[in-house]
């Protein structure tokens, strides 16, 4: 097992251990009673996650209350679930000393970290990740929050864990799909920060697809430092936490004009391919660079083009709207070599005109 320190400003804590093993889910309950004492608890979880075998598994024959959010994924994602686990944590009778365990993907942590945060003004929440991008992104940092009927994440706040447990055990059972989507946001870190770590996926690819629980450990760990020492350095993203969009900014208009058909994952894939061709086109990429990013998305199966149905316009048109973007055009991130953002007097996402970003859409 391996441990990272993450220090935070927060008001509710100062900072939090993430823990990174294989097959410490059964003790999570205990460490959080070491952490805490004799607390209630509250977990959340979804579905699948539930039916998966996790819960069982977690809760190793005690009785807690427990959430289950139906349906699992974007669509439960909303303030009506916020309102169902507060209302229910109170008929439990649970006070401000209570601790939530939040058990699942991205989704379920968005959902239960955001329902503590404003739980009687606010109780500790655990962070229990159970996907690949739940490993590698949403459960360090902090960000909490649901969907309005109009965008995503509209309801916030920046809420950060008590602690971090990941059992890489418990991807065992995620879909193929989702599994090698979130491994998107493994070389997105790569790409943004260390290029020893690029050169780790490219060499373990085969046995990180094949779910060998040593590489997979590896693996978290090299995220979770990469994502917790970028989350430390800016922790409500004035600036340097902004290089995390990385292929995010295209990603996200793909993801959206693919009517959410596309995951996450394999949006940000586009992207990142997007961000290589800006990056020729401004004079600081490299065919060889992009093609070395190309071969390893190929190799995730995730797409690495555009989609024939998703059109140059409405990607431009959904660019505009970008909640980032000041005056309807948003800055971009990108990178100087694998490893390193390129900076540019102090601004960490930099001006790249709207005929550059056409020119490249044209050729994805
Ligand atoms: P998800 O939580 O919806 O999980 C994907 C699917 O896998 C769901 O159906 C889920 O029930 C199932 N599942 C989860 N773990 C499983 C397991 N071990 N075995 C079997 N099935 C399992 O999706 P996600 O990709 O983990 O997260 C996406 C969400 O995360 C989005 O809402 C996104 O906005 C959010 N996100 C947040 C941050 C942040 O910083 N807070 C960062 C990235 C993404």
């Amino acid at each position: 097992m391996s441990e990272i320190k993450v220090t935070t400003s927060a008001v509710q804590t100062q900072g939090y251990s993430i823990a990174i093993g294989t097959g410490l889910l059964s003790s999570v309950l205990s460490d959080v009673e070491k952490q805490f004492g004799k607390t209630g608890k509250f977990v959340v979880t979804d579905e699948n996650v539930a039916s998966a075998g996790h819960l069982e598994t977690l809760l190793s024959g005690r009785t807690i209350p427990t959430f289950v959010i139906r349906p699992a994924g974007e669509t439960s994602k909303n303030i009506s679930t916020v309102v169902e686990i507060v209302e229910e944590m109170e008929r439990e009778y649970l006070g401000r000393d209570t601790v939530v365990l939040a058990l699942g993907g991205g989704t379920a942590g968005d959902i239960a970290g955001f329902a503590a945060a404003i739980f009687k003004r606010g109780v500790p929440v655990i962070q229990i990740p159970t996907t690949t991008v739940a490993q590698a992104d949403s459960a360090v940092g902090g960000k909490t929050g649901v969907d309005s009927t109009v965008s995503k994440n509209a309801f916030g706040a920046f809420w950060q864990p008590a602690g971090v447990h990941i059992d890489v055990a418990t991807l065992k059972t995620l879909d193929d799909r989702q599994f090698r989507a979130g491994l998107v946001e493994s070389v997105k870190h790569a790409l943004i920060a260390d290029a020893e770590y690029f050169g780790f996926l490219e060499s373990n690819l085969d046995r990180i697809l094949q779910r060998e629980m040593d590489v997979l450990e590896q693996v978290a760990y090299s995220n979770c430092r990469i994502k917790a020492a970028i989350v430390q350095a800016d922790p409500t993203e004035k600036n340097q936490r902004r290089i995390l969009n990385y292929g995010h900014t295209i990603g996200h208009a793909v993801e959206s004009a693919s009517g959410f058909e596309l995951l996450h994952g394999e949006s940000v894939a586009i992207g990142l391919m997007a961000a290589g061709l800006i990056e020729i086109e401004l004079g600081f990429g490299s065919r060889e660079r992009l093609e070395k990013v190309r071969k390893i998305l190929s190799r995730l199966g995730v797409p690495t083009a555009l989609p024939e149905n998703i059109s140059k316009n409405s990607l431009i048109e959904t660019i505009r709207h970008d909640k980032k973007a000041i005056n309807k055009w948003p800055k971009f991130v990108l990178i100087d070599i694998i490893g390193a953002v390129h900076c540019q007097e102090g601004q960490w996402a930099v001006d790249v005109r709207q005929e550059v970003v056409e020119k490249v859409l044209g050729k994805l």
